[in-house]
């Protein structure tokens, strides 16, 4: 993701175009990978020797607030970070817990039952949250493929 997407990201967003937010997002949407706060830190403060590790913890947490960035869930609760180059669509991630890959998921599973369940009790729901962790296929290893062949 160059700067110009990432302008054109915000600018559809309405929010303000700050150097430090387009350069957190160039670095985030050119790893592919998801990123703790500290890691895009090391990355960016080579570039912008006056940014510290809150101020990325910021602007990070904007991002995600407005959707930008993807909040990515772990076992060692840490927070990751994700920026997805598809913007426009709802959708979902599959994210490799060894590489830091993350796949889209063109499928929504949220289904009818959890909408109708919720709307049973008068309620409504206002947002969803899906995240599907595990090992992705290159990441598995040569013994997958040896039972392919096999196969
Ligand atoms: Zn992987
Ligand atoms: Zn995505
Ligand atoms: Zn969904």
């Amino acid at each position: 993701m160059d700067k110009e997407q990432g302008r054109a990201i915000l600018k559809r967003l309405e929010l303000k175009i700050t150097p430090k937010r387009l350069e957190i997002m160039s670095c985030l949407g050119n790893e592919s990978l998801y990123l703790s706060a500290d890691e895009v830190w090391q990355r960016i403060k080579i570039r912008i020797a006056s940014i510290g590790l809150p101020t990325v913890y910021r602007i990070l947490d904007e991002l995600a607030a407005a959707g930008v960035v993807t909040r990515i869930f772990l076992a060692d609760r840490k927070q990751y970070y994700f920026l997805c180059a598809n913007q426009e669509h709802h959708h979902h991630h599959f994210v490799c817990e060894s590489c830091r890959r993350v796949e889209d998921l063109e499928q929504c599973v949220l289904g009818e039952d959890a909408l109708e369940t919720v709307q049973r009790s008068g309620g409504q729901i206002t947002s969803h949250i899906l995240q599907i962790n595990g090992i992705c296929g290159a990441c598995s290893g040569p013994q997958q493929e040896a039972l392919c062949t096999t196969a």
